[in-house]
């Protein structure tokens, strides 16, 4: 399949005429034909007219039809073939099995939204019925629905060239919940993105969905990316990326005559509490999974367990030793982007620069040009307790034990964490006590705690929660991953006292989509 450097508006090809977006393989350094021009204002301002123009009737297609264009588009992206997984491999450094895997994880969750949509539950229906003898006052008919946002921009993420970018979580919530999708693609990964950006475009004409409902941007995130959030026609904002991206983006959507939701995930170092008990039983294999969790993708995953937490004694020193040997035994990776190398060596250096901060390990060192050397460093709760910087982001395969002199001051190093999306619980039957007096704490600061696990890996499923209080996101009520993503871009409209004729559909007494709902606080269906 022959890329052709454009932008895609609506069924259009547009080439365009700002600073090239040029792609480098971060293995070798090349840079990758072709070049994509960047769009101007002009491209925001059409994509987002054509958005706007595609609400009404995108937003009333039926259940079946939205379902059926998911589908669509999850087979037109599987129908792209080697040609996606090889250009992914040249733009990212990532091996072809992980980007086959995550061609199969984003076509899974575009159909999990289909089913999704089809179920209708989302719809959230309810109905008051009229109470007109209701004394002292008669009680109007009251129903209830929830509707699309409007259309939403979506940044393309660099972590996941696909599962988080053009076709992923957010576009695929998005376009579940009715909302037409402007994407900014991530100059990472301008061809991948085209390749994925043509599959909707194809999907959507096969479909006749209104041309819309899907445009592709490439260009600077300062620049086209602030632009796209500005726009008035644009009413929600999904975002995974640098905690200084997001934040830019947040103030720009709430500086706006209307401000807007921004659902931006940000920044993680996903705690890991060792308890005593565990870490006597069975503390080298937990040391050798939370080695082979750390370097999983050169660390480059928003779960990556940055931080572990233990009691001070042997036990925790033998942890640490095996840690050592398997972090020395890591041989590096390279990294996704010349960007995302260049952040994590200057927050290894300005980490092992601390005073307080010992060097444990590090790992190989690579050949290639943008090469992750996997760090592990030590420091003690009191030293973590008096400076913030140690809770600070390292993208990448680094990691700060933290060892804490008893449990009360490892109840103070709860306290004191930021958000994250994740914590786990390294623990055994009889740390249940010590597990549960933290575990108040704990659910203050993640949005998923997991137990004898690790973090990375994030299922796509209908309990999954990917998202947790500032600064994991910007928003804690939500999520980016799993079926209740679609939340984040409806809200709900009551309709009272309505005539028949004018009330929607799905709200009709002989409920003709037989979605459920809740009838005078009782479910129905
Ligand atoms: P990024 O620099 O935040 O970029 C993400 C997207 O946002 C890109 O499309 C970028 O556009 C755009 N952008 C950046 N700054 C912007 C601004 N001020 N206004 C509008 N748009 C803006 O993230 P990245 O390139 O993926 O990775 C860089 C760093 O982010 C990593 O080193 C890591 O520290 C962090 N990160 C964290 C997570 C997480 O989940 N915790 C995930 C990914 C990255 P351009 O095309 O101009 O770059």
């Amino acid at each position: 399949m022959t890329l052709q450097g454009t932008l895609l508006i609506g069924q259009q090809a547009v080439t365009g005429t700002q600073a090239d977006i040029v792609a480098v393989n971060p293995a070798t350094g090349e840079t990758l034909e072709p070049r994509y021009p960047g769009g101007s204002r002009a491209e925001v301002e059409k994509a987002c007219q054509l958005a706007e123009a595609a609400f009404d009737q995108y937003r009333e297609t039926s259940l079946e039809a939205r379902a059926h264009f998911l589908e669509t588009i999850a087979e037109e992206i599987e129908a792209i073939g080697a040609d996606l997984t090889q250009r992914g491999v040249a733009e990212t450094g990532l091996p072809e099995a992980r980007l086959e895997g995550e061609r199969g994880r984003t076509c899974g969750q575009l159909r999990l939204f289909a089913s999704v949509v089809r179920a209708g539950e989302w719809l959230d229906l309810r109905h008051d019925p009229a109470q007109p003898d209701r004394q002292p006052m008669p009680r109007a008919d009251l129903r209830q629905r929830h509707i699309p946002l409007g259309p939403v921009a979506v940044c393309g993420a660099s972590i996941f060239p696909l599962a988080f970018s053009v076709a992923g979580g957010d576009t695929a919530s998005a376009l579940a919940a009715g909302c037409p999708v402007v994407v900014k693609g991530h100059s990472a990964h301008p061809g991948t993105s085209e390749l994925v950006g043509r599959a909707i475009q194809r999907a959507a004409a096969k479909c006749n969905m209104p041309e819309g409902v899907f445009s592709l941007l490439f260009g600077s995130g300062r620049d086209i990316g602030q632009a796209l959030v500005s726009d008035p026609r644009i009413k929600a904002v999904g975002f995974t990326g640098s905690r200084s991206g997001g934040m830019a983006l947040m103030a720009t959507a709430q500086a706006r005559p209307e401000p807007i939701p921004v659902y931006a995930e940000m920044s993680s170092i996903n705690p890991v509490f060792l308890f005593p008990e565990a870490l006597q039983a069975r503390g080298n294999k937990i040391a050798e999974g939370f080695v082979a969790s750390l370097n999983m993708g050169a660390g480059q995953f928003c779960t990556n367990p940055g931080l572990v937490i233990g009691l001070k004694g042997a036990d925790l020193d033998a942890f640490i030793t095996t840690a050592e040997e398997a972090v020395k035994a890591s041989g590096a990776q390279t990294m996704l982007t010349p960007g995302i190398h260049e952040a994590y060596q200057s927050g290894v250096s300005a980490l092992s620069g601390q005073s307080s901060v010992k060097e444990v390990a590090r790992g190989k060192a690579g050949d290639g040009p943008h090469s992750c050397q996997t760090g592990l460093f030590v420091a003690s709760a009191q030293n973590f307790l008096n400076n913030d910087a140690l809770q600070g982001e390292i993208f990448g395969a680094a990691s700060l034990v933290i060892e804490c002199a008893d449990a009360q001051e490892m109840q103070r190093v709860a306290d004191q964490l930021e958000g994250q999306l994740t914590i786990t619980l390294q623990m055994d039957d009889g740390d249940l006590e010590a597990a549960k007096s933290l575990l108040p704490t704990l659910e203050q600061r993640a949005g998923r705690l997991l137990a004898n696990g690790w973090p990375t890996g994030v299922e796509v499923g209908h309990a999954m929660v990917h998202g947790g209080p500032f600064p994991a996101t910007s928003d804690s009520r939500t999520t980016s991953v799993g079926s209740a993503a679609i939340y984040r871009f409806l809200r709900p409209v009551c309709y009272q006292d309505l005539p028949a004729g004018l009330l929607p559909e799905v709200l009709r007494d002989d409920n003709p989509f037989k979605v459920s709902r809740l009838v005078d606080g009782k479910r129905e269906g």
